[in-house]
């Protein structure tokens, strides 16, 4: 079968209600991710490899979900490496379910074939333009991360964009042209993420959060700027 021959799952999570907001959903997690981010939560999942379950299992196991769940996301890994992302989206929503998808929009060619057949993106707004190579490792991928994000904001579906922060990845300056570039998309609210060092790519990174005084600097770029705590709650204080 097509399908699974080109898609690699990695594995399932059965059941979560903070990944696909305000639905319960299964997240289904691919292999392979050709970044390096050194807060990387599934280091597990970024080598090219064969999936540890096959694909036509998982969508039968979803089969015998439909009224459990509301929704699926795709995950990663990076789900836009996979060539059978589509047709697995599209078999997802024939059986009845939303459909997200988390990404970094690395292969914005894929995301656009995708984008008919999601009801939620979130989107990683993994660096700023100008220097990729310190927070995925990997140089010159500005221009992909900027088309993925006007991509996303002119599909009018439903999405949220956050950024997972550390200091050792992101000096005050690569926030602040991160800021820049998504006003000047029309981005109204950006979710930076508190980073939790839990089996992360890089043992050595400490829990860092975000200096006051830098997020109020970001607001004064990008008023919507939220934080979500290790907890998942959104922490929208300071907005004005
Ligand atoms: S893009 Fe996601 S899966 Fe890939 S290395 Fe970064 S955090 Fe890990």
């Amino acid at each position: 079968m097509r399908t699974r021959q080109a898609l690699a799952v990695g594995g399932v999570t059965p059941f979560t209600s903070l990944d696909f907001p305000g639905r319960l959903a299964a997240v289904v997690h691919l292999q392979f991710c050709p970044l390096a981010c050194p807060y990387c939560h599934a280091p597990h999942l970024q080598p090219k490899r064969p999936g540890t379950l096959a694909w036509p299992e998982v969508l039968a196991w979803l089969g015998r979900r439909r009224g459990l769940l509301d929704g699926v996301v795709f995950s990663g890994g990076e789900p836009t490496a996979q060539p059978g992302l589509v047709a697995a989206l599209s078999a997802t929503r024939a059986l009845g379910f939303l459909t997200g998808l988390h990404t970094s929009g690395l292969y914005p060619r894929r995301l656009a074939e995708a984008l008919p057949v999601l009801d939620w993106i979130g989107l990683d707004w993994k660096a700023p333009p100008s220097n990729t190579r310190r927070a995925v490792g990997r140089a010159g991928l500005g221009p992909r991360f900027a088309a993925a994000l006007a991509m996303v904001r002119a599909s009018g579906i439903r999405h949220e964009i956050r950024t997972t922060y550390h200091p050792a990845v992101f000096s005050p300056e690569d926030l602040r042209e991160m800021a820049r570039v998504l006003a000047a998309h029309g981005v109204r609210a950006w979710i930076i993420q508190e980073f939790s060092p839990r089996g992360v790519a890089d043992a050595s990174l400490r829990e860092a959060p975000l200096k006051p005084e830098l997020l109020a600097e970001l607001r004064r770029i990008l008023p919507g700027v939220m934080v979500r705590r290790r907890d998942s709650r959104l922490d929208v204080s300071a907005i004005s």
